[in-house]
């Protein structure tokens, strides 16, 4: 079977990741209820900034955030080759912008994520990413991007959404570790 993975956020935890850094780079103690309470992807907001400060303290922190140690979802690596271990075949599809292409792929290799550098799509705008799901015939994917996720199952895709604060409106097939959905996915195909 082929299955599809969005990367931030679903296989990496990198708001949380992101929402400490800014902590320490802005000097601001921000509770952590404040970050699960979001309502969007975006962070700034938890630190008093508006949409173009965000933007602008995004463009300063993101190598370090993309690059550096931010954690995957524990599990997610395991899951990930145990699927390639079972034949299945295993792509990424990432919003990333494709100046991050290449070294977002070597840190998923780095942190033993199965990566094949074939199936692996980066720098596509929320439509285009709809558009190759669905040109690649996915039997599964996950994602965390309500935008994303709401056309890909009106669509008929069988999709999965990783739960975070900004998703819980969304009436689909939900996971909140890795675990549980490799529970589910064994569920799926046996
Ligand atoms: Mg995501």
């Amino acid at each position: 079977m082929k299955f599809g993975f969005d990367v931030d956020d679903t296989l990496i935890n990198l708001r949380e990741y992101a929402f400490h850094y800014y902590q320490e780079k802005l000097g601001q103690k921000v509770a952590i209820d404040v970050f699960h309470e979001l309502d969007r992807v975006e962070i700034h907001e938890a630190f008093g900034l508006t949409d173009e400060e965000g933007r602008n303290m995004w463009n300063k922190s993101v190598d370090y955030i993309y690059y550096t140690d931010c954690p995957t979802y524990p599990g997610a690596v395991e899951v990930l080759q145990q699927l390639k271990a079972e034949g299945h075949e295993i792509y990424y599809i990432t919003a990333r912008s494709a100046k991050h292409g290449e070294d977002t792929k070597a840190w998923l290799k780095k942190q033993g994520f199965p990566v094949e550098d074939d199936r692996f799509y980066c720098g596509m705008k929320d439509d285009e990413k709809v558009k190759i799901i669905e040109e690649l015939q996915l039997d599964y994917y996950f994602d965390d991007k309500p935008e994303v996720l709401e056309t890909l199952a009106r669509d008929g895709l069988n999709v999965f959404v990783m739960d975070q604060s900004y998703n819980r409106h969304m009436k689909l097939p939900r996971f909140s570790n890795w675990t549980e959905l490799h529970e589910l996915i064994k569920d799926e195909i046996k």
